[in-house]
């Protein structure tokens, strides 16, 4: 594969800004801190934001990232932290909780087994049904429930989530994983429902198509986001650039145009605590390469 230097680099990096960010988290700091701290060092590092760095609360499961003027601080919540990077375009994406509660260590650790277990059994030829099953058999052990409707997933160039999708529980699904193939896989791990559904406020964005823009200030913005080559951001790189009064006109008429796809957090049904652990992994001749490795 001709482009592995640059997964494995971009999953170097990936790991090594997540265990910078596991540092950082502790009662009394800001999430925000956290947020840019990490997305500053992902940069030292010689990384690329292949989306803006995310930490979900408790029962949000992902895609929470703090506006700019977030004022969220850190105390006793189950910390969820999911990094992208990306170099030329090529991505490491991982994730860990911590638990500032210190009361749920099994949650943590039913998710981050799950993900052991699954990796543990992955080579080519293996169906994604048995995927799910053994995440979905980790986390049910444990006592708590496997997200149903969040899942691992391909990746491709400036591309986040593609084909295949890993399920997070038995779905039966034959297809073969093959030699050679990068995916994610990222099981989450529920005190509640096991099911997620999508909040209102998003702050992540994606462009999804392109169309003619009238306004000055919204083709300024474009052009920002265009740099982005089709990767997911947030409201807080925008506002920081052009301010939250341009920001938010620009997003308005985007969204207006049917080319802005959101991203709002994703909450567990029944408010239960979720956990989340992730490795980007690369299918090998006999088994798997964890890419996403400090
Ligand atoms: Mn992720
Ligand atoms: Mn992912």
């Amino acid at each position: 594969m001709e482009n592995i230097e640059d997964y494995r680099k971009a999953g170097k990096i990936a790991a090594q800004a997540l265990e910078f960010a596991k540092s950082l988290v502790k009662p009394g700091i800001s999430l925000l801190e956290v947020c840019e701290k990490t997305e500053e060092k992902i940069k030292e590092l010689g990384g690329e934001l292949a989306f803006p760095v995310q930490i979900s609360l408790n029962d949000t499961a992902a895609h929470f990232c703090p506006d700019a003027d977030d004022n969220i601080i850190l105390k006793d919540q189950i910390i969820s932290i999911d990094i992208g990077v990306h170099i030329n375009g090529f991505i490491g994406d991982n994730a860990a909780t911590v638990d500032l509660s210190n009361k749920h260590k099994d949650l943590v650790k039913a998710s981050r087994e799950a993900l052991d277990n699954a990796i543990s059994i992955i080579k080519p030829g293996i169906t994604l049904g048995e995927i799910g099953k053994t995440i979905q058999d980790t986390i049910t052990k444990y006592g708590f429930a496997p997200v149903r409707n969040l899942s691992g997933h391909g990746l491709d160039e400036y591309n986040i989530h593609t084909t295949p999708t890993i399920p997070n529980y038995d779905n039966k699904d034959t297809t073969i994983l093959e030699q050679g193939t990068i995916i994610a896989i990222e099981p989450f791990a529920s005190a509640g429902a096991g099911i997620i559904y999508e909040s209102s406020n998003p702050t992540i964005f994606q462009l999804a198509g392109k169309k003619p823009v009238r306004s000055i200030i919204t083709r300024q913005v474009l052009k920002e986001i265009n740099s982005y080559n089709g990767l997911p951001f947030c409201r807080r790189h925008l506002v920081k650039k052009f301010g939250l009064p341009k920001t938010s006109f620009a997003l308005r008429e985007l969204k207006t145009l049917g080319i802005l796809r959101e991203y709002p957090p994703l909450i567990d049904k029944s408010h239960g605590l979720v956990s989340q652990a992730e490795h980007t992994i690369l299918i090998t001749k006999d088994g798997c390469e964890i890419l996403t490795k400090a």
